[in-house]
């Protein structure tokens, strides 16, 4: 048994996956489940895979996680995947582990890192709430491991693979999960992950209404406004998908302005992939001044107004 299927709902997240495991010479395979189809095909050898597995099936339109994971346990078997390497989204995670249920497999959810060393995988996660990071190890034959979206870059090859599609007939799947509506959330067309500049708020923010000025200054420096866990959760202010975190988007912008943001690790571990860290802070002692290139040591009603006004004129 060898080799590494790769899934995820988001063919974006496949990509990355697909880039990380090809790149370390394993033979790479990906899955793809529902009415999408062949559509992702091209791109995934692109990425890498030698081999795409598609399984289409109305049971499978809502991809709903007990079906999809009942499918991708077909799927590994017919691959003869050694590991099966799946997004750790909110479905990913449940899908996870409950293929590694159906495979009699160990399974690692929320990795923030996975390298291969010697034929072991080791994943880092954090742990003891996100104060630390531990590596982790399956003992396994066969495993099933979720990364965290954007742990790692997708990058065509230079010279595309081209693979073989191979179409699975689905087993019978029998749900007791009756989806009854399907709501879409609000689409605010804004999407951190991708912003090249973010200004992020934390509880330095008196109020709701002082949002305009942050908005006011994002306008002017080209950001997007992202906000830290007390922001979206317990004062409502913001909706979660601009959430800043290990449990909201990992980012990577070019320019991250962390204001009134205390830089708990929490939050941080999700912004160290950001070129330049600017913070505003009126604690000269708040922990983001170590992570930060540049600090301002200040009352953000203050420095904000002044940044403003200067870089308008
Ligand atoms: C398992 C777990 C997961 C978590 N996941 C996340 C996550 O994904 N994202 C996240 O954000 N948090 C997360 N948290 C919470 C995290 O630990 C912190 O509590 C949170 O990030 C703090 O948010 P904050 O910086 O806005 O608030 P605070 O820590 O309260 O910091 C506010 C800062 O504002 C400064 N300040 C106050 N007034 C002013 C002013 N007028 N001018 C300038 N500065 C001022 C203060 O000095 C302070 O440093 C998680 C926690 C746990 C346990």
């Amino acid at each position: 048994m060898s080799g590494v299927l790769v899934y995820s709902e988001q063919p974006p997240l496949t990509l990355q996956n697909l880039t990380f495991a090809s790149s370390l010479g394993y033979p790479a395979a990906a899955a793809v489940l529902g009415p999408q189809g062949e559509s992702w095909s091209e791109q995934y050898f692109n990425h890498g895979a030698q081999r795409v597995y598609c399984m289409d099936d109305p049971s499978l339109s809502g991809l709903q996680t007990d079906i999809v994971s009942e499918a991708l346990c077909q799927i590994a078997d017919h691959a003869e995947a050694e590991i099966v390497l799946i997004s750790s989204t909110l479905r990913g995670r449940e899908v996870a582990g409950r293929l590694a249920q159906k495979l009699h497999v160990g399974c690692i959810t929320d990795a923030a890192k996975l390298r291969a060393e010697e034929g072991q995988w080791i994943a880092t996660r954090y742990s003891l709430g996100g104060k630390t990071l531990s590596e982790q190890v399956l003992n396994s034959g066969r495993k099933v491991i979720a990364v965290n979206p954007n742990t790692f870059q997708a990058e065509p090859l230079a010279s595309g693979v081209k693979g073989d599609v191979v179409e699975v007939a689905p087993r019978a799947a029998v749900s007791p999960v009756r989806i009854i509506e399907q709501k879409p959330k609000p689409d605010t067309g804004i999407n951190i992950e991708s912003a090249e500049v973010i200004v992020c708020i934390g509880r330095g923010l008196e109020s709701e209404d002082d949002l305009s000025m942050i908005q006011e200054f994002a306008d002017i420096v080209g950001g997007v406004v992202a906000c830290t866990r007390p922001i979206s959760h317990d004062r409502h202010w913001l909706p979660e998908e601009r959430m800043v975190g290990i449990s909201g988007k990992k980012i990577s912008p070019s320019l991250y302005f962390g204001i009134g943001v205390s830089g708990q690790i929490q939050q941080m571990a999700a912004v160290l992939d950001a070129k330049v860290i600017v913070a505003i802070n009126n604690d000269r002692n708040a922990p983001i001044f170590q992570n930060a290139d540049y600090g301002i040591v200040g009352d953000l009603y203050q420095v904000i107004p002044d940044l403003i006004e200067k870089l308008s004129r």
